[in-house]
Order: C-alpha cells, then structure tokens, then sequence
C-alpha cells in the first residue's frame, strides 16, 4: 500500500496531532504515522499541567500564545479538553527561596509580554491553600495556568484533524525515510509506504532518530517522568502546585484524586517501549506532599506510572526547519514540558510550511544549536 499526501507527520503525540490540524485546517492534505497509538506516549500519560508560571523566557511568547488556544479550545476544536484555568502557584518555604520568586516576577515583568507571575504572601498563599504547611511564607502565582487532560486533548486533535480530512495510520513503525525527486519516501516496518513533499518529524522521545535521517544530529536523552494518584478524597488544594526548592507538582481533579509528579523520573528502553519505576523516589516525592501539607498523611496512592519524554541538554525543543535536508521539519524534545504547546506548536509547524516564516520568536529552538555545538 502506498499513501500520497501533501505532508507527512511522524508521530501521532500531541505535537504532531497539532501539526495535522492546522495544517488540514489550511487546506494541506496531511497524513500522520504512529508507531502505536496516538497518546500512548509522553502526550497521553502526562500530568496535565497548563503552565506559563516559571518557563524559560525563551518559551513565553509561544506558551501565552498556546493559552489564549486552551482558553478558546472548545471552539478551536469542538472539545474543552477537561481544561480548567484553576491557577499555578510555586511556594517557597524560605527568604532565600522567595528572593528568587521576586527577582523572577521582575525579569517576567521587564520582558513586557502580557502575562505576569505575581508575589504572594504567606497569607495569600493560605487562602488558595488553606492545608498548607505553615513553614510556607508566600509564593509566585500565575492565574488563568491550569491543568487539562492530555489523552482527551491528544484525541481530541486527532479527531478533529481526522474530521478536516487528515489520514491517521497507527500501529505503523516508519524504519526507513529517503528523498528521492523531491519527495519524501517513508517506509513501515509492515511493508507500507508513504510520500508527501513535505516531512514533519513529531516522534517525541525517538525524535533524534528521525532527526538523524534528515543529517541533523540532536542530541536527545529519554526518561520517564513518575506520577502517582490518590484515591478520591474532598476538595483540599484549587491551584496546580509547585515548590521553589523542591521537586513537586500537585493538582486535585474534580473527582477528587490528586496527582502527584515533580521530576521524579525513571529509566527507559526506547525500543521496548519500557520504563523502570523507581519506588525510592516515588517515596521521595509522596514524603514531600506529606511535609508540605500534612493532611495527606492519612491518604491512599492508589496507582504509579511513567511516560516516555526526550530531553534536549538545554530543556528547550527544537522546533524548525531542518539544517541539512529540504522540506523537512522538526517539533521534538520537549523535555517535559510539552503538552501546554501543543496548540500553537501545530501553528508553529503549519506557518513554517505554509509561508516559510512564522511571526512568533523561535530561534531559541533552532535544530542549529546543536549542528554549531558539533562543529566547535
Ligand atoms: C509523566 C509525564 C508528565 C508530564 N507532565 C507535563 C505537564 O504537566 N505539562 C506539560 O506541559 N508537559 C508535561 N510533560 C511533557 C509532555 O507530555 C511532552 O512534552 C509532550 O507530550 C510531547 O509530545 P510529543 O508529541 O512531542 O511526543 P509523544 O507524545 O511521545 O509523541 C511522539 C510519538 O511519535 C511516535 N513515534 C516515534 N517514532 C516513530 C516512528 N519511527 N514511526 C512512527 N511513530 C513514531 C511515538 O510512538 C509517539 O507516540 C510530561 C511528560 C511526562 C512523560
């Protein structure tokens, strides 16, 4: 079987279910490629979070760009995607730690973007957490930061992408990828093949493989973040939250199970699809919730798990056109933070293809990075 479309896209996360849907809704006829399943991977298991609050300067413009897109979701794409603006708020638990959220608040200030990370008391920080320990003395807080839930929005992409006429094919491994009268030639592990004059390579934590293909050498890492849930317990905690000096992330959902993440992470074998969890640290990160709000001592974990995510050296993606081959480009290594751009990345992607350029600043990505790392 041979599959013709306008473009092709490896990678059926978030990023490149975003790709197809832009592109489709700009009149490409686009055709993404899944090794498994879309969301299987880091855009279906992740913990949600919708966050500005602390990213990279360098991330901001498309990340307050993405949360305009997550506040109109359920126009964009017929589906709110479980998104809630509850707020983000990081606390800090000592002078030193809440210096850096104040000086943070100023470098965001003086940026002059529209989005700003606001110092809280301590008594600020007790109305939006009232369970909070009292060894937290104020915090940084960004409204309008939420959480939604990634394998509804990855599908929900998909969905509509699928409904502007994209082609989704799953369960089919791309293992080679060649150039041949300009036109890309992908072929499956199964036998099938796939061309398109354009390439997108959207393939997450393998995404340097595919990179490799087109002659660009990334250098990408694969890990397992570590989440953990409660059982269902009452209303405790309305912002997603973090801390200034330790590794947290915590949100309640409205069914009442928390979620419990903060970096924790896990070996991984990209191959097999596997990752190890690692219990000790998983201890590690339930001993802080527990130290930070001590009511949650009484409560049940009730289940772990892990994803797949590919991690740049400098945690930044690289989204652009390739170095080395022509009409190819990348959207990959989001270090663990991807899936609150996954609505503009797709914009991002489609302006590149359509127009060559887009308006929005992303040199910082910029596969070159790593090409003039090589050659020094
Ligand atoms: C546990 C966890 C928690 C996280 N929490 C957050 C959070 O709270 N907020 C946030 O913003 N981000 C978070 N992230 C990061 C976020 O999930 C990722 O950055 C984002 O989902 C990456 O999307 P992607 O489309 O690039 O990759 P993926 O979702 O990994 O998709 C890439 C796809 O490419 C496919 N593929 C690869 N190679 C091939 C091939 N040769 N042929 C066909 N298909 C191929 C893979 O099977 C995979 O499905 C978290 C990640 C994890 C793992």
């Amino acid at each position: 079987m041979n599959i013709k479309s306008d473009v092709v896209v490896v990678g059926g996360g978030v990023h490149g279910c975003s790709v197809a849907l832009h592109l489709q809704r700009r009149g490409f006829k686009t055709c993404v490629i899944e090794k498994d399943y879309a969301g299987r991977h880091a855009s279906g298991v992740n913990a949600g979070g919708v966050r500005t609050l602390g990213r990279h300067v360098a991330e901001l413009p498309l990340a307050i760009k993405a949360k305009e897109l997550w506040r109109d979701m359920e126009n964009f794409i017929g589906d709110d995607c479980g998104f809630r603006p509850v707020g983000q708020v990081r606390i800090a638990e000592t002078d030193a730690e809440l210096d850096l959220l104040r000086k943070r608040s100023s470098q965001v200030a003086a940026l002059g973007l529209p989005h700003a990370e606001t110092v809280i008391g301590a008594e600020e920080v007790r109305d939006l957490l009232p369970e909070v320990s009292p060894a937290c003395i104020g915090g940084l807080f960004v409204s309008g930061d939420g959480y939604a839930n990634p394998f509804r929005t990855t599908n929900a992409m998909k969905h509509r992408a699928a409904e502007l006429g994209a082609n989704f094919t799953e369960g089919v491994e791309i293992v080679s990828v060649e150039r041949s009268n300009s036109v890309w030639v992908l072929e499956a592990r199964d036998g099938t093949s796939f061309e398109a004059p354009v390439l997108v390579n959207c393939a997450g934590a393998w995404g340097d493989r595919v990179a490799a293909i087109a002659g660009d050498q990334v250098p990408l890492s694969a890990n397992g973040s570590m989440m953990m849930i409660t059982s269902r317990i009452p209303a405790l905690i309305g912002p997603v939250v973090g801390a200034a000096g330790r590794a947290l992330s915590l949100k309640q959902f409205e069914n009442g199970t928390v979620l419990i993440g903060g970096g924790h992470r896990a070996p991984v074998n990209r191959d097999k699809n596997e990752t190890t969890l690692d219990v000790s640290k998983l201890a590690e990160a339930a001993s802080t919730v527990v130290e930070l709000f001590p009511v949650f001592r009484q409560v049940q974990v009730v289940r772990f798990w892990s994803g797949i995510e590919g991690f740049t050296p400098d945690k930044l993606p690289v989204i652009g056109a390739s170095c080395n081959a022509p009409d190819c480009f990348h959207a990959f290594g989001f270090s663990a933070h991807g899936f609150q751009l996954g609505p503009i990345v797709g914009q991002v992607v489609a302006d590149l293809i359509e127009n060559g350029r887009t308006d929005l600043p992303i040199e910082a990505f910029s596969p070159y990075r790593f090409q003039h790392r090589v050659a020094a």
